[in-house]
């Protein structure tokens, strides 16, 4: 591993952003915060990155280039966000403005696969190939890496698990325009209002937006079968008793073959800096590779400090 080689990484949220150089054993160097301003969002961008890049000359670190992970939709081979409805922006070449300006590569991801990718470089991925980034926050969203490769899907929504329908009253709308998504009906609980599901015993004592968790992780476990699962989000972030009832509660509910096969779940290897790492990352994983889909197909995982292992 090149010890001089580091990335600056973006995370871009709702309210703020943080931009941070990480070096490739995953060490988070330095982070800058800024407000989330969508009118300016890419002269703000930037200016963190300008900055990042005169930290990073002052600590006599080479640079391999600029990750991004941003909420909404992306199209990570244009290298755009295509729509943000939090910020209500649309068809934006984030990477193409950044990259001109600063003369680095750049890619960018949706937050929840950039913060997956993350732990796949720097934490679960060091032992598992079958594993699950669970993020419980603002938003409810899942990354699935599986035989040791990000699962995106063929429109690269793949763990939108926020709309997943776990009830069937049409009188609780989602903002999707659907009903009944588990998004919502955590929204709802943790506002107040009063969601009747029928539940495990064992989560009787349990406040319902984390019964709603418990349910929505046993099914993802029964469906991908993974050998771990690492949580990330406001919800289950400094939260160990929630995560060890999560823990106790899925094994219970999931099938017997899938349960045995899961170690204890952790937070993530990040932590509240999950997706600053998350974003960072991108530039180790795709950088000589042949670009970002080269190296999802090729198992990103394999990749240290931009090379690729056999
Ligand atoms: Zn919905």
């Amino acid at each position: 591993m090149n010890e001089g080689l580091s990335s600056i990484g973006i995370d871009v949220g709702g309210t703020k952003l943080l931009c941070g150089i990480v070096k490739a054993d995953g060490s988070i160097l330095t982070v800058r915060q800024a407000e989330t301003r969508a009118s300016h969002l890419l002269s703000d961008m930037e200016a963190l990155v300008a900055d990042a890049q005169a930290e990073a000359r002052g600590l006599g670190l080479a640079v391999a280039g600029i990750g991004i992970g941003m909420k909404g939709a992306i199209d990570p081979r244009a290298g755009k966000l295509v729509r943000s409805i939090t910020l209500g922006l649309a068809d934006l070449d984030i990477t193409g403005v950044l990259r001109n300006r600063s003369g680095l590569s750049a890619w960018i991801e949706n937050d929840v696969h950039a913060a997956t990718l993350g732990e796949l470089k720097f934490g679960l991925g060091r032992k598992h190939r079958d594993f699950i980034m669970f993020n419980a926050g603002t938003g409810i969203a899942a990354g699935y890496v599986l035989d040791g490769r990000l699962h995106v899907g063929a429109s690269g929504t793949a763990g939108e698990i926020g709309h997943m329908v776990v009830c069937g009253d049409l009188d609780l709308r989602c903002s999707c325009g659907r009903s009944g998504c588990l998004e919502d009906l955590i929204h709802r609980s943790r506002r107040g209002e009063q969601i009747a599901i029928a539940s495990h015993e064992a989560l009787k004592d349990v406040p319902i937006a984390y019964q709603l968790l418990a349910l929505a992780l046993t099914n993802l476990i029964n469906a991908f079968n993974p050998s771990a699962v690492a949580c990330m989000g406001g919800m289950l972030m400094n939260n160990a008793p929630m995560i060890d009832i999560l823990d106790q509660t899925v094994r219970l509910m999931a099938l017997y073959p899938a349960a045995e096969a899961l170690a204890p779940i952790v937070p993530a290897y990040g932590g509240y800096q999950a997706g600053l790492l998350g974003a960072a990352s991108l530039p180790f994983l795709y950088t000589d590779t042949g670009g970002r889909d080269a190296a999802l197909k090729q198992g990103v995982n394999h990749v240290e400090a931009g090379r690729l292992y056999p």
